[in-house]
């Protein structure tokens, strides 16, 4: 629908807008473009947007262009358009390619070529992996960046990324600091940087505009990781959480973390979608069982449990989901487990012992949308026990700039584009501040109703002035 659409508009525009220039006409297009879309239009729809005649009037300059650009901008941001300043839309020249687009098919994680760095050959991870795919390629590299070097893949081959798995010896990033965006509340969150590369296509996901090689990155070295980290956990956390509230110590530190570690993979991966290959819970919630100092959470969208129910759970591993309403996630998370499967793994890891989580986010916003995501709130309380759920936090849909492009290409038919998402802090396309603490306050008042204590929900990459008037306090939160 998307390239005839296209098609039409420029057709339309070069016929009654010959002398519009280049940059005039880019703006015209993009905004035409995503109404239309918004709203199902037709030509003939769009010919009538801007009022009877009053694009052929701007040709003939009884009205500028300015003055149209006004009327189609109020049109595709209402409610944003009277509130804030006029400089936060973002309107790209619109290029859409038909080889970009991403065709879900039936999935089954069998990657046809595996390339193992020269280090990774003699590895428990790289003899496992030839047992499991035994009719896929085998190719031993130097190492994984002068692969990439070589290979200079485009976004073209991102949708092919299951086909190529790397197994990989990570030298020294083993460990890192959230990357938290500037102007926003800091958790404390730390990142293991297991696996690079994620087996589920989200719409909205960051590692389309991130990574730089189409494939899925594990390292074999895992003991590596944890030898490093049980260096660092002798010590208390040195990155706290910075914020909101007025208990925060001179030192940044909060006073409630009490020097724990929180610390998660997930990142750049799911945590689980490969574990059942990797197998790296195996080694991890043993290790995290010595360290009550720290908190160890695998994020995830699938439900791949199996080694977590084969081992002994520890109470510091938090094993987290995050959650969308079916509709949101049968356009925009593909191949990853439905709603209600994440919700069953998430009760037989409850009543297997570890402890649970839950990630709102990111939260999407469409008319209608409270009904839907209360329910979730609703089934989630109704199977698992509120004392087993550690934390749940509320992020809304943000993106860079960049990604809109991305989204536009690979995911036509998805809608998360068509709300009114303005350039806002930390230079992210956000929903306006008014619509995301509207947001925050109806979910922290469902999670409430649900008897879930205010104090273990939490917002992600937000500011502070949103959590104040949410009124979250991230000393006790
Ligand atoms: S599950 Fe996470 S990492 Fe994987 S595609 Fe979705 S957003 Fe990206």
């Amino acid at each position: 629908m998307e390239f005839k659409l296209i098609k039409n508009i420029d057709k339309y525009l070069a016929n009654n807008f010959p002398r519009l220039g280049i940059n005039k006409k880019r703006e015209v297009k993009r905004l035409l473009f995503e109404i239309a879309k918004r709203d199902n239009l037709k030509i003939d729809d769009i010919a009538c947007l801007c009022g009877k005649d009053a694009l052929r009037q701007m040709d003939k300059k009884i009205l500028s262009f300015k003055q149209i650009k006004t009327f189609l901008l109020k049109n595709r941001y209402p409610t944003v358009y009277k509130r804030h300043e006029k400089n936060i839309f973002y309107l790209p020249a619109l290029n859409i390619s038909k080889e970009l687009e991403f065709k879900p098919s039936k999935f089954k994680y069998e990657p046809r070529y595996i390339y193992i760095e020269k280090k990774s050959l003699q590895s428990e991870l790289a003899e496992k992996i030839g047992k499991l795919f035994p009719s896929a390629k085998f190719e031993p590299i130097e190492n994984i960046k002068n692969h990439i070097k070589e290979h200079k893949y485009t976004l073209k081959d991102y949708s092919l990324r299951h086909e190529n798995l790397f197994v990989i010896n990570e030298n020294y990033d083993f460990f890192k600091k959230c990357p938290c965006a500037k102007s926003v509340v800091r958790c404390g969150y730390y990142v293991l940087n297991l696996g690079f590369g994620c087996p589920f296509e989200c719409s909205y996901c960051f590692l389309q505009e991130y990574q730089n090689f189409s494939g899925i990155a594990l390292p074999s070295n895992i003991d590596d990781f944890l030898n490093n980290l049980a260096v660092k956990l002798t010590l208390p956390p040195a990155y706290a959480p910075r914020g909101v509230s007025n208990d925060t110590q001179a030192s940044g530190r909060v006073k409630s973390f009490k020097g724990l570690w929180r610390i998660g993979s997930g990142e750049f991966s799911d945590s689980l979608a490969l574990d059942n290959i990797s197998d790296y819970s195996k080694k991890i919630v043993p290790f995290f069982a010595k360290y009550p100092n720290a908190y160890f959470e695998f994020k995830t969208k699938s439900s791949e449990i199996k080694n977590l129910l084969n081992i002994k759970p520890a109470k510091n591993i938090i094993v987290s989901w995050s959650v969308n309403p079916q509709k949101i996630a049968d356009l925009n998370e593909f191949y990853s487990a439905s709603l209600a499967e994440r919700i069953n793994s998430a009760k037989q890891c409850a009543d297997a012992g570890y402890g649970i989580g839950f990630h709102f986010d990111p939260i999407i916003y469409y008319k209608g949308w409270e009904k839907d995501y209360q329910q979730i709130v609703e089934l989630i309380f109704s199977k698992i026990s509120r004392d087993k759920i550690h934390w749940i936090s509320l992020g809304t849909l943000r993106f860079n700039p960049e990604l809109k492009k991305i989204i536009e290409n690979r995911f036509p038919s998805s809608k998360i584009l068509d709300e009114e998402l303005i350039i806002d802090f930390g230079g992210k396309m956000r929903y306006p501040d008014y619509l995301r603490t509207d947001i925050y306050l109806k979910m922290t008042k469902f999670l409430q109703q649900a008897d879930f204590e205010k104090e273990k929900i939490y917002l992600c990459m937000e500011n502070s002035n949103t959590w104040n008037k949410v009124g979250l306090n991230l000393n006790k939160n």
